[in-house]
């Protein structure tokens, strides 16, 4: 039977529409037999491969199968065909041509479907009827190699997670750029490191509540067995050849070299090539880096915007000005690991401040720059065996631009600033004179025509090529010769795939060819004929093409092999240009932004003069950004009470402060006139429900849970910003889980955080009043015959009026409505000294009984009493978070007591 399927070896698509056609024909004829062995084999595969979409090699096509069939004719609009098996039964099929695997892989993997490649892994022989099939590769999301798929800019991680107790390990690869690391880090903080390498695909051991990651991908479960213990270090050891994981630094950090091992494990079984490629783990602390959870990255919108609708409006986009995609990923990178030691950061600074300083630095920088493309995945090409020679050559003129930039970085007598990272740049003068001299400038991109190598590169080819050359001058001076030799005028030499090269002569001639010639064809006007001869020089042109094509290829991979053996150097070039290509963009940036170096310590002190949101200024017409100086320490200004009215600037002032220090510690200019920063462990943000853009999945409980880690996590170095938070709920729960939390943070003695508050609870004001360290401060706004015009000016005290009313006329309430706003507020006014507020809610409670509410949780009576006088059964979510948290004050208090 499949001599039957073999038929399709030689169609050669030429239309598609053709090519369906006469492959269903094609397919008719041989399904017949497909009952018996081949489907056996298929389904004996298929079992092994039950959770991807079986890709089954079948001549010039894949064929999928089953439910296979069903689910790639939905996904890519293919024909779903079915063919009668056996007894009545009828089996699915659709199949893609082999040549366009790519583009189809690519939709397929997009859609998050997993895609085992199974070929034909024997010659078709007369003597078996059965050919060899084998699962070469299975590609998934986090273990493709296509560029077509891959995205330059970021970096593709498979991660692996396990968990213990409050424990997890996780591991991450890029196989494009062999980048294999692994952690160990307490649990929680694993969503805040999911969410930094936002993994393409995820693996976990069956059986384990694993948090999927942000907006990103299902967890894959794998057997157990690929994560345990012994079976994961036995497969780290045996990878890497070594006796001890200590080099790798994970041999005492059990969850982390079990996760590493998985992904080991996972490549050999999915990727091998790819695991070939890795030589080195990296084992890293979450402590060496500030951690940013998932709902901070949003909030600051740092590789995301949203709340100005528009995808180019995050930090990420600001920032970015990298010319290679080797810097575009690094920024990510960093921008998702803000430092927390200072000498690394000053390290950054240094450099950035060296390319600040000249443009004709930067210029120059840049424009070698241009001339490097992608050598992390060039390289990993070239050692994975899958390299072009076009590769080749832009890996050549890649590492050509190295001295030059090398020596930028040095000539400056000022080495302090930037020398250090010349040093990790190799000039690789023998790696681009041997690409030089082997591969030819202009190569084309595939081996099918020869071409590839270079003139005096191999005696051997230059022979060959000679001979063929010979061979060829010989075949096309014939016809001339001949003609001369026979007195034939008309005689031609002609060439098809059938005969080769021939000699026709016309009927009319035919009586006078000579006695050599053996006539091969007839046809109506004539004769065609060969001869000894030149079927000599014939098969020495073919034999000649074929085994140039061959020793090309072989002399390549011989170059290869030799530029494999740098790849060490080439990785290390690769990343110091990187960085290069990072701080002449940060510089860049900061010339045209009117950035400065922010002055980083140890204190605890932030001082920001004349701050800018570096998003938000450049969404607004230049120069209309009002900027505003910030001042928060751990002794007098903790906590600052920000009010005003909708609109005004307060969320903007919140995120400006953070994403501020947060751009110095990844070693970036800031938008200020300047800034005194004392080093931040982590920045914590919540923002209320109403100024989450994501809040259709958010929820009240959602925001208590948040803030609640907030409390568990933060340290006097955090910053923490709270943006509205008690929202959610009825405005007496809010106000008191907002109070509540303030004094928390406040006079909690691990807390005591920096904190930046905006409220629009103005009760919450009397705070700066009662507590020693807080202060007030609003966003000026001023009045003009009943509309309000915003100054975007921070100014100390409290906001006295909330303008909830001009806001609302601002946003184009009908006159009507706002008219009888005016007279309900007055109403309320007249009994109650307390301010309005936008919210309605608001506007109907007596202040009165508001304070009653708040003393109720700042009175003292035990804990105990409290917790006996709850009835639980009547209680909300919200209502026992509340208490809660009163108890616990409560029980401390009662310690106190006791003491
Ligand atoms: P709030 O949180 O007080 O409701 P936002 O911070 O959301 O207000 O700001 C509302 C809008 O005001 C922003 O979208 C921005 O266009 C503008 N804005 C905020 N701060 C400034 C500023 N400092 N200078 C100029 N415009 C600003
Ligand atoms: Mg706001």
């Amino acid at each position: 039977m499949e001599g039957e399927l073999n038929v399709y070896t030689n169609i050669h698509p030429s239309s598609h529409n053709h090519t369906q056609l006469k492959y269903l024909q094609l397919r008719r004829q041989s399904f017949n037999v497909m009952t018996t062995p081949a489907r056996q084999q298929y389904l004996r595969i298929k079992k092994q491969h039950q959770n991807s979409v079986l890709l089954f090699r079948m001549g010039d096509f894949y064929e999928t199968f089953d439910d296979d069939a069903r689910t790639i004719s939905r996904e890519l609009e293919i024909a779903l065909t079915s063919r009668e098996m056996g007894k009545g039964q009828r089996i699915p099929l659709a199949g893609i041509p082999y040549h366009s695997l790519d583009s189809y892989l690519a939709r397929l993997i997009k859609k998050g479907y997993r895609v085992a490649i199974c070929e034909q892994t024997s010659e078709p022989s007369a003597s078996r009827s059965l050919l060899d099939r084998e699962v070469v590769r299975v590609v998934t999301p986090g273990t493709v190699v296509e560029e077509s798929i891959l995205n330059q800019d970021t970096n593709n991680y498979l991660a692996a997670v396990v968990i213990e107790g409050d424990l997890a390990g996780l591991a991450s690869v890029d196989i494009t750029t062999s980048e294999f690391c692994t952690t160990q880090l307490p649990l929680d903080e694993l969503p805040a490191e999911l969410g930094r390498l936002a993994p393409a695909e995820l693996i976990a051991p069956e059986g384990q509540d694993t948090p999927p990651p942000d907006k990103g991908p299902e967890v894959t479960y794998i057997d157990l067995v690929a994560f345990h213990s012994e079976w994961t270090k036995e497969r780290l050891l045996d990878h890497f050849k070594v006796s001890s994981l200590e080099p790798y630094g994970c041999e005492k950090l059990e969850l982390a070299s079990r996760a590493a091992g998985a992904i080991v494990d996972y490549l050999d079984k999915n990727q091998k090539t790819a695991l070939s490629q890795i030589t080195s783990l990296y084992t890293y602390s979450t402590k060496s880096h500030m951690s940013i959870d998932p709902s901070t990255r949003r909030n600051l919108e740092l590789f995301e915007g949203g709340r100005w609708g528009d995808k180019n409006s995050s930090l990420l986009s600001v920032l970015d000005n990298t010319t290679t995609s080797m810097g575009g990923r690094l920024l990510k990178k960093w921008l998702g690991q803000p430092l927390l030691d200072i000498d690394n950061i000053l390290r950054r600074l240094d450099a950035v401040d060296w390319c600040y300083q000249s443009a004709l630095r930067r210029g120059r920088l840049i424009s070698l720059l241009k001339s490097v493309s992608d050598l992390e995945r060039l390289i990993n090409r070239v050692r994975g065996n899958t390299a072009s020679p076009r590769d080749l050559v832009a890996l050549q003129t890649s590492l050509h631009q190295a001295p030059q930039i090398r020596s930028i970085l040095e000539a400056d007598a000022d080495k302090i600033q930037i020398g250090w990272l010349s040093k990790e740049i190799s000039a690789h003068v023998e790696i681009t004179e041997l690409i030089g001299a082997a591969i030819k400038t202009d190569p084309p991109a595939t081996f099918v025509d020869g071409g590839v190598i270079r003139e005096e590169f191999s005696d051997e080819l230059d022979e060959l090529r000679h001979s063929s050359h010979h061979a060829r001058q010989y075949i096309a001076g014939l016809e001339k010769k001949e003609r001369a030799r026979t007195g034939i005028k008309s005689l031609k030499v002609g060439y098809n795939k059938i005969f080769g090269y021939y000699i026709e002569v016309s009927k009319t001639n035919t009586h006078a060819v000579p006695d050599d010639y053996i006539r091969r064809q007839t046809l109506v006007g004539g004769e065609r004929y060969i001869t000894p001869e030149m079927k000599e020089y014939e098969s020495l042109i073919l034999s000649a093409n074929e085994r140039i094509i061959d020793l090309e290829l072989s002399l390549f991979r011989q170059v290869c092999r030799q530029v494999s053996d740098s790849a060490i150097q080439i990785m290390s070039t690769a990343s110091a240009i990187a960085r290069v290509d990072l701080f002449v963009s940060f510089a860049d940036i900061a010339v045209r932004n009117g950035y400065v170096r922010p002055d980083l310590n140890n204190g605890l002190t932030i001082s920001i003069k004349q701050g800018r949101h570096p998003v938000v200024e450049h969404m607004l017409p230049s120069g209309t950004f009002v900027p505003n100086d910030t001042t928060l320490s751990n002794q007098k200004n903790q906590l600052v009470l920000l009010t005003g009215p909708n609109m005004a600037g307060k969320s903007t002032y919140l995120r400006q402060v953070a994403v501020i220090i947060l751009m110095a510690q990844i070693g970036s200019f800031v938008p200020a006139e300047s800034a005194v920063i004392g080093l931040v462990d982590r920045i914590f943000t919540r923002v209320g429900m109403q100024d989450d853009l994501t809040a259709g999945q958010s929820t009240f409980m959602v925001e208590m849970v948040e803030t609640a880690s907030i409390l568990n996590h933060a340290t006097p170095r955090s910053l923490v910003i709270l943006d509205e938070i008690g929202r959610g709920t009825s405005t007496y729960d809010g106000l008191a889980i907002a109070r509540s939390v303030a004094e928390y943070i406040h006079n909690h003695p691990r807390l005591g955080c920096k904190t930046l508050f905006a409220t629009h609870y103005h009760e919450l004001t009397d705070l700066a009043d009662i507590l020693p360290r807080a202060i007030n401060l609003n966003v000026a706004v001023s009045e003009d015959q009943g509309k309000i015009i915003f100054l975007r000016q921070i100014i100390p005290g409290k906001a006295d009026q909330s303008y909830g009313v001009q806001v609302a006329r601002l946003a184009g309430l009908p006159n009507v409505v706002i008219k009888r706003a005016w007279e309900i507020l007055a109403e309320l006014e007249g009994g109650d000294h307390s301010s309005p507020d936008g919210e309605l809610g608001m506007l109907h409670r007596p202040s009165a009984q508001l304070g009653e509410q708040l003393k109720l949780i700042t009175s003292t009576p035990s804990a105990l009493q409290v917790l006996m006088s709850i009835d639980i059964d009547s209680m909300t979510p919200i209502e026992a978070i509340t208490k809660l948290f009163e108890l616990q004050r409560l029980a401390k208090n009662d310690d106190l007591l006791s003491d």
